[in-house]
């Protein structure tokens, strides 16, 4: 290493070592825990139906590992796309009232790949302020002109729409990730026809735990592929495997096929993934008293920390925020938590607005009542921390 080198790398590494500094110094600074202690209750996980380590599904993807081995060898448009896939496609189609579906290799890609797919240079993209990152950065990446407008602020929205022309996108998350709020999805129906707009709904937290059969928050509002003409639904969620998919009209699959970049350029879901799925779409449309268990969760937990004033955050899905604020604090209980045997993870900007760090507590079917107890107790113990 020569001279001048050398000291390019020293100044690079002093002012990433600053950065680190100041992370840590406002609490915001992220740490990985390795998790293997089966001795605590996770209460942190988006495995809401409990299918990540369900028996069958776990049965269904070794029975296909066996058979197509692990990697899909490639993208899907070389020669990575098999049976499997194909297949798994038509089933999320059929099971979301669509023309199409189309797998992704995550949820983030779909989001970036589609929306880079659908916009360029001139047209317009209006998300929620509290949208998914991914749907944020696929709408910063496209050269649109980036509008968000405030959560769930119908009437700003409309004001953003009518003063815009030229092709528009509104972008919302279905179910809330960080705040487990819903969109007003009617209404952004409604008001996306009345400006000629196209409707993108990222259910990556709706699929599988709203709707009768788990069809997440289109099923519930019953909303066409005519009312919301993009969908987007994760598997990694209450699916319990990994991966993506967007469904919709012919038109826009075939679309996402020649121009998605994070579609065409990247390697191919392992097809023992697409299997596993399979059985977990199944059990998803059949076992709907993982859905009946969930709900009876989230009732206990919100009518006991009602009961205990703890300070909860307007949320009917497995979702269930407390909101601290501060980033230390937040922190500290998740700390105190863990000691009394309970895995909830402190949420801090700038995954949420400054000042709004908070506990996020995600519910599961294979909780037990019990559980749910346990924690409120501990809370309420906690409780002078919360406030
Ligand atoms: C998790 C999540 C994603 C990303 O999905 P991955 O498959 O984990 O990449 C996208 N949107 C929302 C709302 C999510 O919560």
């Amino acid at each position: 290493m020569n001279l001048l080198t050398k000291t390019c790398e020293t100044m690079i590494s002093s002012k990433l070592i600053s950065h680190l500094e100041t992370l840590k110094a406002q609490g915001l600074y992220r740490s990985r825990r390795i998790f293997d202690d089966k001795t605590v209750v996770n209460f942190c996980s988006n495995d809401y139906l409990g299918l990540a380590k369900n028996e069958t599904v776990i049965a269904a993807f070794k029975k296909a590992v066996d058979i197509y081995g692990i990697g899909s060898g490639s993208a899907h448009l070389i020669c990575g796309h098999s049976n499997t896939h194909h297949v798994l496609e038509e089933e999320l189609a059929e099971f979301t009232g669509r023309e199409r579906a189309l797998l992704f290799s995550t949820g983030y890609m779909a989001n970036v790949g589609t929306i880079n797919a659908l916009l360029e240079r001139g047209d317009n993209v209006f998300e929620d302020k509290l949208n998914h990152a991914s749907l944020i950065d696929g709408g910063l990446s496209s050269g649109a002109n980036f509008k968000r407008y405030p959560h769930a602020d119908l009437k700003q929205l409309e004001k953003l729409l009518s003063t815009a022309s030229g092709q528009k996108l509104i972008v919302t998350d279905g179910v809330f990730s960080m705040d487990g709020d819903v969109a007003p999805l009617r209404e952004l129906t409604a008001l996306s026809k009345q400006n000629a707009a196209l409707l993108m709904v990222d259910e990556a937290h709706g699929f599988g735990v709203l709707g009768k059969t788990g069809g997440g928050l289109i099923e519930q509002l019953n909303l066409t592929q005519n009312d919301v003409p993009i969908l987007m639904g994760t598997l990694g969620k209450a699916f319990g495997t990994f991966g993506a998919f967007v469904a919709g009209s012919e038109t826009l699959i075939e679309t996402l096929i020649q121009s998605a970049r994070t579609y065409i350029y990247t390697t191919a879901l392992p097809p023992a993934i697409a299997e596993a799925t399979r059985a977990s779409l199944k059990i998803v449309i059949h076992e709907t008293w993982r859905r009946e268990k969930l709900q009876a969760l989230i009732t206990q937990f919100k009518t006991g920390a009602e009961q205990l004033n703890l300070p909860l955050m307007p949320s009917d899905s497995p979702i269930q925020p407390l909101l601290i604020g501060d980033s230390f604090r937040a922190t500290q209980i998740s700390q105190q938590l863990l000691e009394s045997g309970f895995l909830v993870s402190a949420i801090r900007p700038p995954t949420v607005p400054k000042n709004k760090a908070r506990l996020r507590i995600t519910l599961s079917a294979l909780h037990e009542f019990d559980d749910v107890s346990r924690l409120l107790e501990t809370l309420h113990r906690l409780q002078k921390n919360l406030k």
